[in-house]
């Protein structure tokens, strides 16, 4: 099936007579009639239900949707996009590991990776993406475990080359994990280009309409554990909590996922109600139409503001003259996503005044959905950092993070207008 065919009718197959359109399970169990054959789900012996935390049919069905739409070979679904990075990276970490994440990634995450997993005894190093290979290499240590990047920054708006730094990964063993929300699979799927693992923030694009916060952990089935058998004990070695089950051998092209589902949900338990699965997956069913809106308005909005003279810079890689315009070209042909970022000519209360006046795009922390909105990172989400510190993370102090949304273009573009015209 095309991409648009699994948005609308992937993961839920209804057999005769049941429910069209895909049920909410409300339930947190499930009943079996022998003592037995629960014994073997506890196992692992056997799929099925027994508990929400670990697995329910509404959150699989549309992980499975999510799963096609990525071409992989198995998919979470998790509470938040929080929840999927960390289990995503803890998955294959544990205490004295290391991993590589690039510096540039959504503010939430550098936070996750570089103080709260730092405190678990994983070290995590920043590197620039835009720096060459020897030095990316030399980062690399014995225990380093993966190699993380955004496809599309939040806020920043960079574009991240896959297929290097798959190859850069895979010749040193490691899989390649990338957080691929901006873009979804609808414009770009990371692991055409070598990614091993691909995680989102189900609450953006995704849900599409600002109700159900969420996230998605998929896997390639394509990386080859057994290869680096040594660096991952956790999927080949046997595992105590399992009778000695080790997952590579028992679930293959699955693995990742299965050992996520039955160590991480079993334990940290950040599983996405059956509801708000249901909600991402009314978003999913428009996805294909709504991003190619999305990037339509946010291309007409950055050839606005870009031929405007009250503004300074525009970061939006469909413009011909972005430094990502090349790497947007080959990864989002089809564009990336509606996000871009811009700075005023003027100072940080100018800044202000611009999105202060704005009427019909609100200000809000959220973040590509359908309404258009803007964010200042320096004076809300970033507001602690200092000019100095917001630079370091790539994010200039007049950037103005504008998530173009799904309105008739002509409002927008008015709105922009009229505001710009107020400082
Ligand atoms: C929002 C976001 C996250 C965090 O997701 P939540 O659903 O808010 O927990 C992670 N990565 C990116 C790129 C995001 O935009």
């Amino acid at each position: 099936m095309k991409k648009g065919t699994i948005c609308v009718q992937g993961g839920w197959q209804p057999k005769n007579g049941e429910a069209r359109v895909l049920p909410i399970y409300q339930s947190t169990t499930f009943k079996y009639d022998s003592s037995e054959q629960m014994a073997r789900l506890f196992d692992l012996k056997e799929t099925g239900y027994f508990y929400t935390r670990l697995q329910n049919p509404t959150c699989d069905a549309v992980a499975a949707k999510i799963a096609a739409l990525e071409g992989g070979s198995a998919a979470m679904l998790t509470s938040s996009g929080q929840a999927a990075n960390f289990y995503a990276v803890f998955n294959i970490c544990c205490e004295g590991d290391h991993f590589l994440a690039a510096n540039n990634i959504y503010g939430g995450t550098f936070n996750l990776f570089g103080v709260t997993m730092r405190r678990m005894g994983i070290e995590c190093t920043f590197y620039d993406p835009d720096c060459p290979d020897e030095e990316i290499e030399k980062l690399i240590r014995p225990n380093t475990k993966c190699i993380f990047g955004e496809t599309i920054t939040n806020p920043a708006c960079h574009i991240y080359d896959i297929e290097r730094f798959a190859r850069l990964a895979h010749r040193h063993g490691i899989p390649l994990i990338i957080d691929n929300t901006f873009p979804t699979p609808v414009n770009c799927r990371p692991m055409e280009w070598g990614a091993d693992i691909v995680t989102h923030s189900t609450t953006k694009y995704m849900d599409g309409h600002a109700t159900a916060v969420g996230g998605a952990v998929v896997e390639s089935g394509r990386f080859d554990w057994k290869a680096s058998a040594d660096k991952f004990p956790g999927l080949c070695k046997p595992d105590a909590s399992y009778h000695g089950l080790t997952f590579a051998d028992a679930f293959g092209p699955t693995a990742y996922i299965t050992k996520a589902t039955a160590q991480l949900q079993r334990d940290f338990g950040a599983a996405q109600s059956p509801e708000n699965a249901f909600l991402l997956n009314m978003g999913l069913e428009t996805l294909h139409l709504r991003m190619k809106r999305h990037c339509e308005n946010a291309q007409a909005v950055a050839e606005f503001l870009n031929a405007d003279p009250r503004v300074a810079w525009v970061s939006f890689s469909g413009l011909p003259g972005d430094k990502y315009h090349a790497l947007a070209a080959k990864y989002c042909p089809n564009g990336g996503c509606g996000v871009l970022a811009f700075g005023l000519k003027g100072t940080r209360e100018d800044a202000i005044r611009f999105m202060d006046s704005l009427r019909l795009v609100s200000i809000a922390t959220h973040v590509a959905d359908a309404r258009s909105c803007v964010l200042h990172p320096a004076s809300h989400t970033h507001r602690q950092l200092s000019d100095e510190q917001l630079r370091a993370a790539g994010i200039a102090p007049d950037l103005i993070r504008f998530s173009v949304g799904i309105e008739d273009i002509d409002d927008i573009l008015a709105d922009v207008r009229q505001a710009l015209d107020k400082i």
